[in-house]
């Protein structure tokens, strides 16, 4: 399992990304401070780092200057949203970062993106019967090859990666077909409908009332 460490003092804020993070299926361990953070760090191992600059104690620059040398890809949480901080955060070796208040479903690209590029990501993602191999792009239940299209592919895999997470239709509409969504919801509903059709999810991607569509797993 994919292991996140959480440095954030606000605990609302922790608990938000805690939350989401686990539903997500990666296992979380928060730390409320730099200092507490480097413990946790001595004590166990990490495949990423998500790290708050405004800490008590240690704040995240100089808790940075410590995690470089264990080379676990970091990304920043900042609510200042300079260029000067986020180029400062970047040269002391963070690999992104995120300007609060952020989205989930932009907090869980990051992540995902972040650790595909350490490929810490698993290639072969188990969800409910289907197995999903992300390096081929192949999906099947059992033996049985399943045909999607490159579109309903992309699906499939925004609702696996946000799972459990009510997604609107027109960040569906956004992160697939990387347009600005003009209103008219029949393109994402055709393509969302076809494809669980096909995967066999009519009663697991759910329709949400004036949302979009939610996979419940
Ligand atoms: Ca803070």
């Amino acid at each position: 399992m994919t292991r996140i460490l959480v440095v954030e003092d606000e605990t609302s804020i922790s608990n938000l990304i805690a939350v989401n993070l686990r539903r997500a299926g990666y296992h979380v361990v928060c730390a409320y401070d730099g200092m507490a953070a480097a413990d946790t760090l001595e004590k166990e191992k990490f495949d990423l780092i998500l790290l708050d600059v405004m800490l008590p104690k240690v704040d995240g620059y100089e808790l940075m200057e410590y995690i470089a040398p264990m080379e676990i890809p970091v990304i920043f949480l900042t609510a200042k949203a300079s260029v000067t901080d986020r180029v400062k955060g970047l040269r002391l070796g963070a690999d992104d970062y995120l300007t609060k208040p952020f989205e989930i479903i932009e907090l869980l690209a990051r992540v995902e993106s972040v650790l595909r590029r350490y490929h810490k990501t698993e290639s072969i993602l188990k969800v409910a019967d289907l197995t999903i191999d992300t390096g081929s792009r192949m999906v099947r239940r059992g033996d049985t090859v399943i045909n999607l299209t490159k579109k309903e592919y992309d699906l499939l895999l925004l609702f696996v990666r946000n799972k459990n997470i009510a997604l609107y239709r027109e960040t569906i509409y956004e992160r697939i077909w990387g347009g600005e969504y003009m209103g008219d919801s029949r393109t994402v509903d055709l393509h969302v409908q076809r494809m669980r059709k096909k995967i066999g999810w009519e009663q697991k991607i759910v329709t949400v009332y004036k949302v979009g569509y939610r996979l419940e797993v």
